[in-house]
């Protein structure tokens, strides 16, 4: 039978009820967050009912949604939750939810053409731009998020080496070489890799103990690699590594970027949006003189997954990098093929959704301000919580803390392996999930803290569960 509607619905009066029942399912979820388990595993039952073939007849809308409610919802990822500390993740608003139901109704596509969602684009990135102190003329790009940021920076940074010829040859020769510290993240080796570059070509430079840069040995290398008869090309700082939190001496980076013509990329994932924060705006200093740079929304921002942004300082060097003819993409001066900024020649998408809208309805409805007083309170509750550490005489701290991330672990013999149990065990417990890292060389317990419904009460959990779980550990293996 051919549908008669297409795919709206033939009962609006119905679907308008069930809509909102689902709406108010979002909302009770929000706001009992604090009565469930953080995290629960999934039964196979339930993997098991997600393995299923194409269906093809329809079937009730609410049916969907009841599958959503007793399958999905309960077993997410556990990143809202106050007791999440495990990675560097957001923990998302009930604004930006709303936006993002919004954004879902316009199914708008932002590769380009004219049409309002693309200023709203636009505004946001203005906003960026003179929140990180970049000059008028600057670029900027919506992306999934800092891991597509930063391989759009280190292509940026291609395309200022290699000129238009790049484009047509890739690297022909070329031996470009770019540094970044031993603390950067993966997906800054791996933008190397889909640049085409190598990961070879990428120096990973030794950080001091403060898990910063070290910068005599930066030096060092650029200027043997030149000996070398290879071409430095791009320098990557760090603000707010992965591990840690630290920061690079930025000032310093902007200054052998400088002397050394090098292209200077930071990579601000989380930390960049500090500059919300008055007291780490030191800390962020030199910032400003990056010529590009990538970080998340969807972070310490809080909008919803998925937000990232590069900015770029030469908006020409940009465009040049990605913009392309081609007749269906031709501009017009006049009708909805015109607009003067067409996002297709920023970076590697053509169609784009509006995730412009959720970030927009964030900065809008808690402003700067609120975000930053969030960004505050993680640092402080980070604070206390290294206090704890070091009160606890079975807990020991295994690096510095710069913000709002804490790496500690219980001491005692056969320690990775205990560490490893308690996290395991903090988790499956539901209270608070911290995650495991490595810190020279020591299996560590990383408490995140970005969320923005954390408090005391967590790390209380926290310090209270590590403990007793490595006392039941250690105990077990003797
Ligand atoms: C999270 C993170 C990334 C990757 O960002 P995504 O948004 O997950 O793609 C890169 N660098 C640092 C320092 C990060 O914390």
């Amino acid at each position: 039978m051919v549908a008669e509607r297409g795919l709206d619905p033939s009962d609006w009066r119905e679907f308008r009820d069930q809509g909102h029942r689902m709406l108010d399912d979002l909302f009770d979820h929000l706001q009992t967050l604090r009565e469930q388990p953080v995290w629960r595993p999934i039964p196979p039952s339930v993997r098991q009912r997600f393995r299923g073939p194409p269906p093809t007849a329809p079937s009730p809308l609410a049916e969907a949604h009841s599958s959503f409610m007793r399958d999905v919802l309960p077993y997410a990822g556990g990143n809202l939750h106050p007791g999440f500390m495990g990675w560097v993740q957001g923990a998302g608003t009930p604004v930006g939810m709303l936006a993002e139901m919004l954004a879902g109704g316009l199914n708008a596509n932002l590769g380009g053409r004219d049409h309002m969602p693309i200023e709203v684009e636009r505004e946001v990135i203005g906003w960026m731009r003179q929140l990180f102190g970049f000059p008028e003329g600057a670029s900027g790009l919506l992306v999934t998020g800092a891991s597509m940021a930063n391989f759009v920076g280190v292509l940026v940074a291609r395309q200022r080496a290699l000129g238009e010829a790049g484009r047509r040859q890739g690297a022909n020769g070329a031996r470009l070489t770019a540094y970044a510290s031993t603390a950067a993240h993966g997906c800054v080796t791996r933008a190397m890799e889909m640049a085409g570059l190598g990961s070879d070509a990428l120096r990973q430079i030794a950080v001091s103990a403060d898990q910063r840069i070290d910068i005599e040995a930066l030096r060092q290398a650029v200027q043997g690699d030149r000996r070398a008869g290879a071409q430095p090309f791009l320098l990557i700082g760090n603000a707010g590594t992965v591990d840690t939190g630290a920061i690079d001496d930025l000032d310093a980076l902007a200054d052998i970027a400088k002397t050394e013509g090098l292209h200077f990329h930071i990579d601000g994932a989380f930390g960049a949006l500090g500059v919300l924060a008055p007291e780490l705006k030191l800390l962020l200093r030199g910032l400003d003189r990056a010529d590009s740079l990538a970080f998340d929304f969807h972070k310490w921002g809080q909008v919803p997954y998925d937000a990232g942004c590069i900015l770029v300082r030469d908006e020409t060097l940009h465009r040049e990098t990605f913009a392309a003819d081609a007749a269906y993409l031709q501009r017009e001066r006049r009708g909805l093929a015109a607009g003067d900024w067409w996002p297709c020649d920023y970076g590697p998408d053509l169609s784009r959704g509006f995730r412009a809208l959720k970030t927009w309805f964030t900065l809008k409805v808690h402003g700067t301000d609120a975000p930053g007083a969030a960004i505050v309170r993680s640092c402080a509750l980070a604070r206390a919580l290294e206090r704890r550490v070091a009160a606890a005489p079975v807990l020991e701290l295994l690096a510095p803390v710069t913000l709002n991330i804490v790496c500690f672990r219980y001491a005692c013999d056969d320690a990775d392996r205990v560490n490893r149990a308690i996290v395991a065990d903090l988790q499956e417990a539901g209270e608070v999930a911290p995650s495991l890292t490595s810190i020279d060389g020591k299996v560590a317990i990383r408490a995140a803290l970005f969320n923005h419904r954390t408090d005391e009460r967590d790390l209380d959990a926290l310090v209270r569960g590590a403990t007793a779980f490595g006392d039941a550990a250690r105990r077990g293996a003797a």
